[in-house]
């Protein structure tokens, strides 16, 4: 009788790094997370250790296995590693010695901010001077920004890009290489995916771009190569899981288009984690925005399948504007005690928070824009912040939503949703209310780490999962879930709405 197989994805996120074993029917049967430091050296800037991203990637590998093992289920029961990472964080390292040549940016740092203004300064179109072939505006958050920020600012950085010694990576390519063997043998790879958020990459022939590397000054010699989402790029070299293949590797957002299972053209997910993160897919169509949306590589399932794309829309600040309420603030303890505070007031009291920290991304993409508190006065109480804070990111996810209508011509009618802040039941009833659309949250909302063992099974052609056939994923995560319906009206939406786009005027311009 053939042993049960089950499937382990590592995510690398960008507060921790958790490894997961799921079965078959997506059941996360043992999970294993570690938080790592943060690191603010200045105002908006965003570090990470490399050390810490790949530490922490060897301690949960060894975390999980120890309770599966605990659990009766052997090593050898797991076939695969899917890799899954957040997205545009820069790491650069050098080829002869493996070690890093800067911390990791993270991807909302905007110490970039002038980098981006000189390279929108270059040319006739301005912040769109690359959008026709990568689908992304010039701005802050992409990786091609941030390597050209520390090749004009970190001389060891510069020195390494020259003498042929640099090599670059998205966090995949770096956790990739180093489980890999490193500098011993270590593959410098990256998927298809995390490559189309460098602004390098041509997003019709999913290679990296000539016009591009000229445009922004790097060498492809630094470069990784860019491979699909499901296929085998090599074996782990050390630990408990020495010898396993790795067979998926795919950016967090586009995985969690995976995991929740919006493979089919015309279906949408938003995942609230540290940001927020909305994914409409449109198949084997290119897209171009005219709404401030992204266009982007939703997955590609093996080399020789052709890509399936996306329109995003990426809201900078959504579960760490909780985070920020509690550790800088210190308004609460929790993030649950935000919610509990949130639902003790039946509104906001005419408070709107824009957390414009890292400026405002989709669809209003503004980097001079602040956070912004409006709409106060003697009654406002820290209930009234909490629940503008959560209602801030439901604002920017309508906005987002709006605009991928107008783009696409579709009109969504169920919003699914997965990522920590949907643990958030106020939270989840606010966004019906403010999107006037029932929002469907599953019960296992780690569709992130499932899509990428969702793809490493796709890889080695287990349990008949097809990407292009989203019947034979139908037993995947249906477990029960959660269907919350709006329960206002068309006015009071309308003239809350209006609030918010007042308040996003009064953020705009801050930081000119
Ligand atoms: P990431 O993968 O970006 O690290 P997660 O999906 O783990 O993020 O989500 C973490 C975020 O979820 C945190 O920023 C936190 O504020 C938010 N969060 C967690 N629990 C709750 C809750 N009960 N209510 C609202 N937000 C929550």
């Amino acid at each position: 009788m053939s042993k049960t197989q089950y499937l382990l994805s590592v995510d690398i996120g960008t507060t921790s790094t958790r490894a997961i074993v799921f079965n078959e029917a997506a059941d996360a049967v043992a999970t294993h997370q570690v938080e790592y430091d943060q690191i603010y050296p200045h105002p908006g800037w965003h570090e990470q250790r490399l050390e810490d991203l790949i530490g922490t990637v060897y301690t949960c590998l060894d975390g999980v296995a120890a309770t599966i093992v605990s659990k009766g289920i052997k090593l050898d029961q797991i076939p695969a590693l899917g890799i899954t990472n957040q997205r545009e964080t820069t790491c650069v390292w050098s080829k002869s010695t493996g070690k890093p040549l800067y911390n990791a940016i993270a991807w909302p740092d905007t110490r970039n901010t002038v980098t981006v203004k000189q390279l929108a300064f270059k040319s006739d179109l301005g912040v769109d001077a690359v959008k026709d072939k990568t689908g992304l505006p010039l701005s802050t958050y992409f990786s091609g920004t941030k390597l050209r920020w520390l090749l004009d600012n970190v001389p060891e950085v510069k020195a390494a890009h020259d003498s042929g010694d640099l090599l670059f990576g998205t966090v995949e390519t770096w956790v990739l290489w180093n489980l890999t063997g490193g500098i011993n043998g270590g593959v410098h790879l990256t998927d298809v995916t995390n490559a189309s958020r460098t602004m390098l990459m041509n997003l019709y022939t999913t290679q990296w771009d000539k016009d591009c590397l000229e445009f922004f000054g790097i060498n492809a010699t630094a470069l990784p190569k860019i491979v699909s989402n499901a296929e085998v790029y090599g074996k782990i070299h050390r630990g408990a899981f020495a010898g396993l293949p790795i067979a998926g590797m795919i950016g967090d957002q586009q995985a969690a288009l995976v995991g929740n299972k919006c493979i089919e053209i015309g279906s949408a997910k938003n995942t609230y984690g540290t940001g927020a993160f909305m994914l409409f897919n449109t198949g084997e169509e290119v897209v171009p925005s005219n709404y401030g949306l992204l266009t982007t590589v939703g997955f590609q399932a093996g080399p020789n399948a052709k890509p399936i794309y996306a329109l995003e829309g990426s809201i900078a600040v959504a579960g760490s504007s909780l985070k920020w309420l509690r550790d800088q603030l210190e308004l609460v303890k929790s993030a649950p005690e935000v919610d509990k505070l949130a639902a003790s007031v039946k509104d906001t009291g005419g408070v709107y928070f824009v957390p414009a920290f890292s400026g405002l991304f989709a669809p209003y993409w503004d980097d001079t824009a602040a956070g912004t508190i409006v709409g106060m006065s003697a009654y406002t109480n820290k209930a009234h912040i909490c629940r503008a804070t959560i209602e801030a990111t439901c604002f920017q996810t309508r906005a987002i939503l709006e605009a991928m209508a107008k783009d696409s011509r579709k009109q969504l009618s169920v919003l699914r949703v997965d990522g920590g802040m949907t643990n958030s039941d106020i939270g989840m009833q606010l966004q019906a209310d403010i999107l006037g659309m029932e929002v469907e949250r599953p019960v296992m909302r780690e569709s992130t780490a499932l899509g990428s063992a969702v793809c490493s099974a796709v890889a080695l052609g287990l349990f008949g999962w097809d990407l292009s056939k989203p019947e034979t994923l139908k037993n995947v995560n249906v477990a029960g879930k959660t269907v919350f319906t709006p329960q206002n009206n068309e006015a009071d939406r309308a003239w809350r709405v209006r609030g918010w786009e007042k308040a996003v005027q009064r953020s705009r311009g801050w930081k000119d």
